[in-house]
Order: structure tokens, then C-alpha cells, then sequence
């Protein structure tokens, strides 16, 4: 029974909502160690505001399905059943143990976290590579923004938004793509929306009539996949027309000649016809977007859940960079992360590819370096990315056990059914969790976790700021916080293979790996400490504890070999998966306002009153082609499988396109996707399958 409004609190405590990259600071109020009402905090990143998942979505702390006790599974088809920790975490060890001794260590998998803190994302890597002695982790970013990382990084260096939220109302222009925001991250979209309403010049790129597109002044329709072509063709319209910043491409920019070459045909006229958006439009919002004292660029994962992602994202990194729209203020380029704390677990070394703060596994200095740190040698085999490990359980040579934190990759990859055939095939599964999903009945071992709201911490949200967790009540039951759980694997795996010390696992808390966390990446972190942020608002980089960190990213040269930005070619290749014949439709995903990803936490909260049932956006051309009213139920059918769904007749959705949320397990979107990858980013095609729809 929630208790009325006008309680008086036992205590409130400030901490950070859990849903999205936008971090808001959050007061729960706490009587008989319940929430009962959230309020927003104040000041930054959300400045007195919060949207219906902080507000109504904490829910699932008190819900029945929390996990409160470890379980294991003594034999294949048997039951799962309680134990101790001591048992459990020997269980798990021994069998992790086994695998890599009798398959090496690369025939392990650890999936890390983007909801868990940064500390914990330090662990998980760490027990990978100190404890095991392989690069074979991964998380969730390799679903949302891994083509983000892919372009950023080769271009520019550095994979984060290069400038922030609180700079919105400075820019003059703002160009939003591939981003519902006023639903995925919606204080941003609300700061979108008050800039624009002050004046600053809106363009939106999108197929769907997404919120944003409301309130735009230009308001590009494309047809999907045609991305590479429409920013290809804006920025060769600047550079034609002599509205592209020569100054900045000369001193700052490389690449020019190969990059020109690439977008030769992208003419306006070529334009409109491969993308549907009139060349006028593309033109006056290249020329707007150049003329802008300071122009930003915010996108999501319209923009990078395609086999061709990173080209997407290159031709945007090429337009800013031709525009010169870099390196000051209210400019810049800014990928808007999803989760709560994915910017952090890829700052944490969560990737295959780097250790914490991006510093590379393929450079032997480097490794080295690690190595004398955890005083134990670093494998030289490279990682392989959570998608290939996925298509690599039951192959020869494939992974063998995952360590599963946070995660459920039954409802969040593609094409579900394979999923769950890769995951019955594999020796050893570990699940760590809060809640019971979609995997955990595939886990050998379950290891109940703290939420949010009963740990410490840090979480980092989308621009690079760094915040405090602050326990509010105890775990439930016998959980514990990941990083207690992860240190005392880590003390187990090093001792039964024989990897380093077991003193480099003593962690007395949270803040204690914090501090390894500075000593390792001083650069990124060496001026952040739990202490400051008890009171400070600061951002990475922060070298220095006299400095708040650095808000414009790349003012006086970007973070290349070479200290330019590289201009580079972005192909255009349409999706994998074209509709007709028996599918003549295109299938997109995504998420709404009320939920959030797979639904675990928001659908056991009380938005799932709200919003409780999937709906699929359909076009009224299309619904009066295919007989589906508005309201009726209606099967979605793709190669892979069919789901059922209520069908919402209207104009968001452009004719050809149906989009389904993201959040219902029992009818999972996923079942429906195409497993195909982008080459470079191995980010799965979420935007596009082949899909066909019947009255049910
Ligand atoms: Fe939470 Fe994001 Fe909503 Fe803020 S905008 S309250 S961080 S879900």
C-alpha cells in the first residue's frame, strides 16, 4: 500500500535516477524503508526536473521477483536451489576455473554492466583480464552506440560527446537524428525544446514523426538507411557552394581529398532521390547548420543500430568537421548514451579493445603497464565483441561459460530464438542480477545483487559527468553489491589460476576501487575522488583535483595520433534485410516514454499501469492496405518469428515503416530482428527487418 503524499519522511536521500544517460539527481523520500514519493534534486544535469521514469518508475525495488539469495545448479536439468554465498561464489569459481583450464581462458565470456557502477565495471574487466587473462568482455554499448565509439574514435579520438548538456541554450542551430528525445532521454528533449522555443534553429532528420519533429523548423523526412547520403550530400553542398570552413579543415582537418572523392555523386539532386527529403530542404539545412555561430549535433540509436552504423555516424563526424562546428561551445558532436551508466562502463575498460580509459590491448606498452599494475601478465590474443561471442558458443574454439552482470541477452539481442539456442549449448552460465529475466532460466549459478538505491558508487552519465550513488536501504535478503560479490570472485579465480595476488582483490568498498580507478587512468580520473564529488559537480577529463574537469572537448586539437580530425569516406549501403514479397514491410524498434529497454525494472514499477501493453505504430496508408484498424490486434511476422501486438494507426510512422517498442519479453520485439552486424561496429540491425502484418 503506498503511503499517502503528505508522510513525513523517516529520511531523504539525494542519489541518481537509474533509467537513462541523462543522470538526473533524484531525492527519494523514505518511510518504513519504502520509497514513497521522488522528487528532483536541483542543479545539474536535470536543474529541477525529471520525467515519468525517475519520478513513478522505482517500483521494482520492493517487487516480489527481486533476487534475494544465491542459487545454484548442481547438475545440467536440474533445479536451481538456495545456498549460502560461500558455496555459491566456490560453485561459480571452480566451474570458471575448469573451463579455462581445460579451454583456455578465452573460451570465457564476462558481459559487464551498463546500469552497474563504474567501480563495478573495473571489477568485471579486471576479473577478465587479471584474474583469467583475457580480453573477452564486453557490454551493452556494443547494442546502442558502438558505431558512435567505431567513427569517434578513429576521427577524433575520443568516443564521448564532446560537449554538454548544459550548453544547449548557447547553440544556435541544433541538429537532432536518429533520436526520439523527448522520449528516450527526456529532460534533454525538454532543454531541446526550450532552446528552440528561444530561439535557436531546429532541424530534426527522422523517418518517424518523433516529438522533436513538432517543434522543428526543418524537419528533414528520410527514408530509412539514407542517412550516409543526406549528410554526405549536406556537407558536399557546403564545400560546393564555399559555405564549409576552410580555415578550420586546413589547420585542423586531414582527409580531405579521399573524403571528397567518396562524396562526388552525392549531389543534391542524387540526394533527393535516394533519400526522399527535397534537395531545397537539404540545402537550406546544410547552409543553416554551417552559418550557426555555434551548431550541435545530438543523435541515438536511429542512427547506429544499422549493418552500415559507423558510416552513419562518419558522415555526421565529416559534416561537423567541414562546418568547423567543433571545439566551441554550444557546437560539437553529441551521442546520446542510453543507460544509466553506459558512457561510465565503457570508460572503465568494459570493451574488448581497451582498458579503463581507452588505452589500447593491442600496444604492448600498454599491457605491460596493466600487467605490472595487477602483477600478472596481460594476454596478447584481442577480445572478441558480446555479438560475436553470442555467434561463437557451440563452434569450435567458440566461449564456452559466461559471467552474466546486469544483463539479459535473451530479450536485448536479435533474432531471440537463436539466442536462446546459443545459450542452452553453453558448459556454465552465471547470472548476477537484481531481477529475475528472460536468461535466468538458462543460469547455473544466480548471484542476488544491491540496486541502485542500496550501494555506493559512481555512474557516469551522457556528458561525462561523473556522479555519487548514495545507499538509501539495505539489499534485500542476502544480496549484495556487485562489487563485494565481484571482489570475492576475483580472490577465488586468481587463487585456482593462479593469476596474481589475492591481496590485489581487497576492496574494503566502493571507494576503495575508485582509487585504483585514478591511480590507473590519472589523466581521465586522476582529480575525481568519492570525497569531491560529496559535494562538487565534476566531469572527465580531471586530471588535477584544483580543476571541475573539461566541459568543451577538442578546443585546441583533437585526441589523434596526428592531433587532426581525420576525414573519412562513409559508404552507403542500404540494410541488410529489404522488404517485399511475403514481407513488405520494414520493421524499426525502439523505446517509448514510459519504459525503458527489456522492461525489467519499468514494467515492474507503476508505469506498467500506464503503458501496458505493446503497440505498434502503423502507418493509415498502410493499415487500410492491410485491413488493421486502429485499436485491433494484429500479428507481426518476420523470417525469425511473429508477435502479436495492438496496432496504433497513425502518422508517426511513415508509409512502409512499422515501429515496435522494445520492452515487452512476452512479446519481444527481438523475436523479429535480423542478426546482421555492422562490419566494423558489430552493432546489430535493430532499425531494419522484413516484416509483414496481419489482422490477428
Ligand atoms: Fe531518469 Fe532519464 Fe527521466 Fe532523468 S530523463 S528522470 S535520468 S529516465
Amino acid at each position: 500500500m503506498t503511503p499517502p503524499l503528505r508522510l513525513e519522511p523517516d529520511r531523504v536521500v539525494s542519489t541518481v535516477c537509474p533509467y537513462c544517460g541523462v543522470g538526473c539527481r533524484v531525492d527519494l523520500y523514505v518511510k518504513n524503508e519504502r520509497v514513497y514519493r521522488v522528487m528532483a534534486h536541483g542543479g545539474p544535469p536535470n536543474y529541477g526536473a525529471l520525467c515519468v521514469k525517475g519520478r513513478f518508475g522505482l517500483g521494482f525495488l520492493h517487487h516480489p521477483d527481486r533476487l534475494t539469495t544465491p542459487l545454484i545448479r548442481r547438475r545440467k536439468g536440474g533445479e536451481l536451489e538456495p545456498v549460502g554465498w560461500r558455496e555459491a561464489l566456490d560453485f561459480a569459481a571452480e566451474r570458471l576455473a575448469w573451463v579455462a583450464a581445460k579451454h583456455g581462458p578465452d573460451s570465457l565470456y564476462f558481459i559487464s554492466s551498463a546500469k552497474a557502477t563504474n567501480e563495478a565495471n573495473y571489477l568485471m574487466q579486471k576479473l577478465a583480464r587479471a584474474a583469467v587473462g583475457t580480453h573477452n568482455v564486453d557490454h551493452c554499448a556494443r547494442l546502442c552506440h558502438s558505431s558512435s565509439t567505431a567513427a569517434l574514435s578513429r576521427s577524433l579520438g575520443s568516443a564521448a560527446m564532446s560537449n554538454t548538456i548544459e550548453e544547449i541554450p548557447l547553440s544556435d542551430v541544433i541538429l537532432v537524428t536518429g533520436s526520439n528525445t523527448v522520449e528516450t532521454h527526456p529532460v534533454i528533449g525538454a532543454m531541446i525544446k526550450k532552446a528552440a522555443r528561444n530561439g535557436a534553429y531546429l532541424i530534426v532528420a527522422d523517418p518517424r514523426r518523433v516529438g522533436l519533429a513538432e517543434s522543428a523548423h526543418l524537419w528533414l523526412r528520410l527514408k530509412p538507411g539514407s542517412d550516409p547520403v543526406l549528410f554526405g550530400a549536406m556537407a558536399r553542398w557546403l564545400v560546393e557552394s564555399g559555405h564549409y570552413d576552410r580555415a578550420f579543415v586546413e589547420e585542423r582537418a586531414e582527409g580531405f581529398d579521399e573524403w571528397w572523392a567518396s562524396v562526388r555523386e552525392y549531389t543534391l539532386e542524387f540526394a533527393e532521390s535516394a533519400t526522399g527529403v527535397p534537395a531545397e530542404k537539404i540545402r537550406a539545412a546544410a547552409e543553416r547548420y554551417a552559418a550557426a555561430g555555434a551548431a550541435a549535433i545530438y543523435w541515438a540509436m536511429g542512427i547506429t543500430q544499422h549493418s552500415h552504423g559507423v558510416a552513419n555516424v562518419q558522415a555526421l563526424v565529416n559534416l561537423a568537421v567541414l562546418a568547423g562546428q567543433l571545439g566551441k561551445p554550444g557546437s560539437g558532436l553529441n551521442p546520446l548514451r542510453g543507460q544509466n551508466n553506459v558512457q561510465g562502463a565503457g570508460d572503465m575498460g568494459a570493451l574488448p579493445n581497451v582498458y579503463p580509459g581507452y588505452q589500447p590491448t593491442a600496444n604492448a606498452a600498454v599491457r605491460e603497464r596493466w600487467g605490472r599494475l595487477w602483477g600478472t601478465p596481460q594476454p596478447e590474443t584481442a577480445g572478441i565483441t558480446m555479438t560475436e561471442a553470442l555467434e561463437s558458443i557451440g563452434r569450435p574454439g567458440g566461449v564456452r561459460a559466461v559471467y552474466l552482470m546486469g544483463e539479459d541477452p535473451v530479450t536485448s539481442e536479435p533474432y531471440q530464438e537463436h539466442v536462446r539456442a546459443a545459450l542452452a549449448q553453453l558448459d556454465f552460465l552465471v547470472v548476477q542480477d537484481i531481477l529475475k529475466n528472460e536468461t535466468y532460466p538458462y543460469a547455473d549459478v544466480v548471484l542476488p545483487a544491491a540496486s541502485f538505491a542500496e550501494k555506493n558508487g559512481t555512474f557516469t552519465n551522457t556528458d561525462r559527468r561523473v556522479q555519487l550513488l548514495r545507499p538509501v536501504f539495505e539489499p534485500p535478503g542476502r544480496a549484495r553489491p556487485d562489487v563485494w560479490i565481484l571482489a570475492r570472485m576475483g580472490t577465488r579465480l586468481a587463487r585456482l589460476l593462479n593469476r596474481g595476488s589475492a591481496a590485489s582483490w581487497e576492496y574494503p568498498n566502493a571507494a576503495a576501487v575508485w582509487e585504483e580507478v585514478r591511480r590507473a587512468a590519472p589523466e581521465m580520473f586522476g582529480g575525481i575522488s568519492h570525497a569531491r564529488l560529496e559535494h562538487e559537480n565534476l566531469r572527465w577529463p580531471c586530471a588535477s583535483e584544483s580543476s571541475p574537469g573539461v566541459s568543451v572537448l577538442f578546443t585546441d586539437g583533437f585526441a589523434t595520433p596526428s592531433g587532426r580530425a581525420r576525414l573519412l569516406p562513409a559508404p552507403w549501403n542500404p540494410p541488410a534485410e529489404q522488404p517485399g514479397g511475403e514481407y513488405p514491410l520494414l520493421l524499426s524498434t525502439g523505446r517509448v516514454l514510459y519504459h525503458w529497454h527489456g522492461g525489467a525494472l519499468s514494467r515492474r514499477s507503476a508505469l506498467s499501469e500506464a503503458y501496458p501493453t505493446l503497440k505498434v505504430e502503423v502507418n493509415p496508408a498502410d493499415a487500410e492496405r492491410y485491413g488493421v484498424r486502429d485499436g485491433a490486434a494484429v500479428w507481426l511476422v518476420s523470417r525469425r518469428g511473429r508477435i502479436r501486438a495492438v496496432a496504433w494507426v497513425t502518422e508517426r510512422a511513415p508509409e512502409g515503416v512499422v515501429f515496435a517498442p522494445i520492452h515487452f519479453a512476452e512479446e519481444a520485439a527481438n523475436r523479429l530482428t535480423n542478426n546482421a552486424y555492422d562490419p566494423v561496429s558489430k552493432i546489430p540491425e535493430y532499425k531494419a527487418a522484413a516484416v509483414r502484418l496481419e489482422p490477428a
